[in-house]
């Protein structure tokens, strides 16, 4: 998609947040090629800050086949926008209303005793996946209660209270490939799969690989992978040529001729070293722009890289244009790319991570929802 076409009206003075779908697609498919086992489409965070409906559907075009989402909320979403594939919701205090979930056909996760309790008694005949902490330290049962578990689920099971049709676990450190987390946790989840089936379980579906792992370590492929980040076209193993799906544009609001010693911004913290051009863009840290990143990060301006001076603002950025002779003219108007898929040499969202000393995940689901959001197919 071409920024000109957006000219007009990026003009009227709007940041506009572009969303290239058939790059998830193409991930997705990607990424579905170096596994046997299922893809579930994660699309919590409104499908990691790229628009959750979209995302799923440019997901399932690449072969994946269902969804995986943290609360039921986030799972009826995609119920109320026609979405009837398999969806998988692992994240609910144990009072959550999983009675609405069942009528909406959404999988739960079961991290232990209580949450079993609660699903069988509100919600009879659910679909559940049990989740066993294969070393996060965070969620999921702990190994000492799992076998409890599996078996209270199988009496459940049993009394037609719950159907057990997964088990889930999730590895800490996956993106180091060479991390001895890995092979704890593949091993734990082996052991949890085998302690499932001894007690009568028989879950068609098993999943530990997020990303990372799914692109760096095929023994934890299993039946399925949960992909989130890979969708998006973040790869932490480096191993696939996964394409961002995000450009940020902005109409340079204004431009200002400035001499040397000009202090800009909150707290002075940038000051001009020579007479320059100063060009305003209407996006700050509300919209997402990491603060971090302010006299750090860079813009990508009529085909060249352009510094962020000062601080970032709540609603503005302000760019060094320069007085460069042979730079060719700058004016209000202009489209500057906050960043993109890079192919031009604008900036990534991997970069303005780095910028801002986080991770490519906080940048794009810390996007606000002021941005205009545009979907191109
Ligand atoms: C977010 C999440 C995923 C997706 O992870 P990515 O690394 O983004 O692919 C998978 N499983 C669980 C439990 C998650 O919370």
């Amino acid at each position: 998609m071409s920024v000109l076409t957006l000219r007009p009206r990026a003009a009227c003075g709007r940041a506009i947040l572009q969303v290239d779908l058939a790059a998830i697609t193409a991930n997705t498919r990607t990424i579905k090629s170096r596994t046997a086992g299922e893809v579930m489409a994660v699309v919590k965070a409104d499908g990691f800050g790229h628009g959750q409906a979209d995302i799923a559907r440019a997901a399932l075009a690449g072969g994946a086949t269902r969804f995986g989402v943290t609360s039921i909320d986030e799972a009826l979403s995609l119920r109320a926008a026609g979405l009837t594939e398999r969806v998988l919701s692992w994240l609910n205090p144990v009072g959550a209303d999983f009675a609405t979930a069942l009528r909406q056909h959404i999988e739960l996760g079961v991290p232990g005793l209580e949450h079993l309790r609660a699903i069988a008694r509100g919600a009879p005949g659910a679909r559940v996946h049990l989740q066993l902490d294969t070393g996060m330290g965070r969620d999921g049962a702990e190994p000492a209660e799992w076998e409890r578990l599996c078996r209270e689920a199988r009496e459940a099971e049993r009394c037609g209270q719950v159907r057990v049709v997964g088990i889930m676990g999730h590895l800490p450190c996956a993106d180091r490939p060479c991390h001895p987390a890995n092979a704890v946790g593949r091993d734990r989840f082996a052991w949890g799969l085998r302690v499932a089936r001894s007690a009568g379980l028989r879950p068609a579906d098993h999943h530990l690989a997020a990303t990372a792992a799914t692109l760096s370590d095929p023994l934890a492929h299993h039946t399925m992978s949960r992909i989130g980040a890979g969708l998006v076209g973040i790869d932490e193993s480096g191993t696939a040529r996964l394409r961002p799906a995000l450009t940020l544009t902005a109409p340079l609001v204004s431009v200002r001729s400035v001499p040397a010693g000009t202090p800009v911004g909150y707290g002075h913290t940038w000051t001009t070293p020579r007479p320059t051009r100063l060009g305003l863009i209407p996006v700050g840290y509300a919209d997402g722009l990491p603060r971090l990143a302010s006299d750090r990060a860079e813009v990508w301006v009529r085909g060249e890289r352009r510094p962020v001076v000062g601080r970032i603002s709540m609603d503005m950025t302000v760019v060094d244009l320069g007085l460069d002779p042979l730079a060719p003219p700058v004016a209000v108007g202009d489209i500057v790319t906050v960043f993109g898929p890079g192919d031009r040499g604008e900036p990534t969202t991997a970069e303005w991570a780095r910028w801002a000393q986080t991770l490519e995940h906080e940048i794009v689901t810390g996007l606000s929802a002021r941005l205009l959001r545009r979907s191109a197919p």
